[in-house]
């Protein structure tokens, strides 16, 4: 089963004129947010997004720009060096 977060709240985006469909995102992304059309990157589940921010790193032609460092993906790497619980202290959260 695919996990999904809250609808509409991800920060990512995506400028499909700057994309030369070298498919890195594709490659990296942990939950299939990106997939290749006619030669091109296209978000196809944006809301299964967690903000990593893996594909913005490797985007060689800044196409892809999200605020990574917040949410869950954050939270759990935090928890992981720190050893507390996880918890990204968003008002409302879901943990
Ligand atoms: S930020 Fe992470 S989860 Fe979101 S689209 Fe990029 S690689 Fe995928
Ligand atoms: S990494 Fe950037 S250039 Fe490459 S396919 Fe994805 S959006 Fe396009």
């Amino acid at each position: 089963m695919k996990l999904r977060y809250l609808s509409g709240v991800v920060t990512l985006k995506y400028d499909v004129n700057k994309c030369k469909g070298c498919a890195s995102c594709i490659e990296v992304c942990p939950h299939g947010v990106f997939s290749m059309e006619a030669g091109k990157a296209r978000m196809v589940d944006k809301d299964s997004c967690i903000e990593c921010g893996a594909c913005m790193k490797n985007c060689p032609f800044d196409a892809i720009s999200v605020d990574a460092g917040v949410g869950c993906a954050a939270a759990i790497l935090a928890s992981k060096g720190t050893g507390k619980a996880v918890c990204c202290g968003s008002e409302g959260g879901c943990c």
